[in-house]
């Protein structure tokens, strides 16, 4: 029987890793929200709407209507890549520009409420694995399974730092250190819907279990 697993925790605790695993072993959709958030931050980066020093927040929900956030189904990745009103920016939101940008265009609650509900409509045929900050809070409080990710900020900022690294982006490992904080701060403190572990979740701290164990001990879950 097929089932919704909501995967949420705090940034870079390998939330997707395990997602997409787990996606592709249940032959079930994943859906990544923080592409979501990322590409509404990107759209406000686009248009000047944010940028280091100040935040439009107005211009930014007046113009909501317009951002149109759809999933392509990519079958070579075996998921479903971020389009912004057409276009492929997958790339672009990873950047640590954006990452630096986000949590603040997610803290507000317009945003929100016009990505949970999109969340929610995607989600709702079962079969789905979703991972974000507030998917078994929020989006999907009846979710079968509610997996918790966290690991130290230190640990979290090295594995972000080797991936930009890879990608060749120009940032030191404190620069991306502070931006987890930051991001972790925001995130549990906004007023509406902060990053909180739901009653029923089953907390995984990955600081010293790898990827195979991590997808074991999950799969154990949805197996029982
Ligand atoms: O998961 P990822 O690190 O890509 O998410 C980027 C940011 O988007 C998070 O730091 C958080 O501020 C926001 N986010 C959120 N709710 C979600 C997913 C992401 O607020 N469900």
């Amino acid at each position: 029987k097929k089932i919704t697993i909501a995967i949420d925790g705090f940034s870079s605790t390998g939330k997707s890793t395990l997602a997409k695993q787990l996606a592709k072993e249940l032959e079930y959709v994943y859906v990544d929200t923080g592409a979501m958030y990322r590409a509404v931050a990107l759209y406000a980066m686009q248009n000047g709407y944010i940028s280091t020093d100040s935040f439009d927040k107005e211009k930014l929900v007046a113009s909501l209507p317009s951002i149109q956030l759809v999933f392509q189904y990519n079958a070579e990745l075996g998921f479903g890549e971020m389009y912004l009103n057409g276009e492929n920016v997958e790339k672009e939101i990873r950047t640590i520009e954006v990452s630096s940008f986000v949590s603040k265009v997610a803290e507000v609650s317009q945003v929100r409420s016009k990505l949970v509900e999109q969340q929610q409509e995607m989600g709702k045929n079962k079969g789905i694995v979703m991972d974000g900050r507030d998917i078994g809070t929020v989006v999907f409080p009846d979710a079968e399974l509610k997996v918790f990710m966290t690991a130290s900020a230190s640990t979290r900022a090295q594995r972000r730092f080797d991936e930009l690294q890879q990608k060749g982006d120009d940032v030191s490992y404190e620069e991306v250190l502070k931006n987890v904080e930051e991001r972790d701060y925001i995130d549990t403190h906004r007023e509406d819907s902060p990053l909180v572990i739901a009653d029923d979740a089953v907390e995984i701290d990955n600081s010293y279990l790898n990827k195979e164990e991590q997808f074991a001990a999950v799969m154990e879950l949805v197996n029982d």
